[in-house]
């Protein structure tokens, strides 16, 4: 999976995560079957920093029936992400299609695993019809992994991106896909569908993938933005990390250089908040002004645009960042003359 998968409340994503298991009448699926057998990790209590409101506006309430109406999966909803009081309110929400099951099992995703949804072949039409419903200047568009699918899904994304163009020519467009390992030719997919802004999370640093992100490979991931970057140099490319899995401020200055080796335009750095006890355990709750000394240290790397804070998601704020990070490069492109 490609977003943060976080949880508002991890004791509340328990309940949740065992209601799944025990449905009434039919059989449900467990919502993380691998990970019914790994031991439980303590959840730390969060700092004050960390506290959001319940969503309880009337444009939430708005946001959730046009998601509804259109049959659509959010990452917003499916992580739990603490932001979706603030995001829906702005009408942001970021679409999850390819079904919601996940095909992997990272140790910080909050999203169902297990056997994947059947394609559904009108998604790329109720997406567009939601992006056109909602007014969205600027939509993300994520996915679970699909590592079953022969393109990995690369194609459902080149679909979406036509859809939304078609429907929406003035929205400007960004996909946050999964790694495609091994599905050759999926990439310049994507990137052959134009979209605005190419982002891939690496989400942690090389040394934790064997724990953190056991099914993909961190060198993959770095390919994969340096080459859709060669493929189509206009296009703006995205990467996000989490902080507090049990990284050293080394590992992160190593991984920004290998952003900045793979031309990566955008970082957004935030708090990995544990979604269940069975979840990887929070090493640790990097303060804010941490979380400043990172961003520093990234415009210091090159980067054109950082965010980093706490709650920064890879889709947080991202219309408003959209706008800066193209502003960034024009004034960058004038300044080389
Ligand atoms: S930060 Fe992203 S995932 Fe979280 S609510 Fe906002 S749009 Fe949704």
């Amino acid at each position: 999976m490609t977003e943060r998968m976080i949880s508002v409340d991890p004791d509340e994503a328990d309940v949740r995560s065992t209601l799944q298991t025990v449905g009434s009448a039919h059989l449900r699926s467990v919502r993380h079957p691998e990970k019914v057998n790994r031991p439980e990790s303590p959840v730390m209590r969060k700092p004050p920093w960390i506290r959001v409101k319940a969503p309880t506006s009337r444009e939430y309430q708005e946001t959730r029936r046009i998601v509804r109406e259109n049959k659509l999966a959010t990452v917003c909803e499916e992580a739990g992400c603490p932001n979706i009081g603030e995001c829906w309110a702005k009408r942001h929400a970021t679409m999850m299609i390819l079904g919601s099951v996940c095909t992997r099992a990272c140790a910080f995703c909050n999203v169902a695993t297990g056997r994947p949804d059947r394609l559904d072949p009108h998604e790329p039409d109720n997406v567009a019809r939601a992006v056109a419903e909602l007014g969205l200047e600027h939509v993300v568009i994520t996915s679970v992994d699909r590592d079953d699918l022969e393109d990995g899904g690369a194609g459902q994304f080149a679909k979406v991106i036509r859809k939304i163009r078609a429907q929406s020519p003035q929205t400007t467009i960004e996909v946050l896909t999964p790694d495609f390992l091994r599905k050759p030719g999926a990439l310049e997919t994507v990137v052959e569908a134009r979209p605005d802004v190419f982002n891939h999370n690496l989400e942690t640093v090389p040394k934790l993938y064997p724990e953190v992100r056991p099914g993909a490979r961190y060198y993959a991931s770095l390919r994969l933005l340096d080459r859709a970057k060669e493929l189509d140099p206009s296009l703006f490319t995205k990467s996000g990390l989490m902080v507090g899995l049990g990284e050293t401020r080394q590992d992160l200055q190593q991984v920004m250089d290998d952003l900045r080796a793979a031309d990566v335009d955008f970082l957004t750095i935030g708090q990995y908040l544990q979604p269940t006890r069975k979840h990887h355990p929070v090493d640790r709750f990097v303060t804010p002004e941490e979380f400043r000394s990172y961003e520093k240290m990234a415009y210091g790397k090159g980067f054109l645009m950082v965010s980093s804070s706490p709650l920064t998601r890879s889709s947080y704020h991202a219309g408003e960042d959209f706008e800066k990070l193209r502003a960034a490069r024009e004034a960058r492109l004038a300044a080389a003359g």
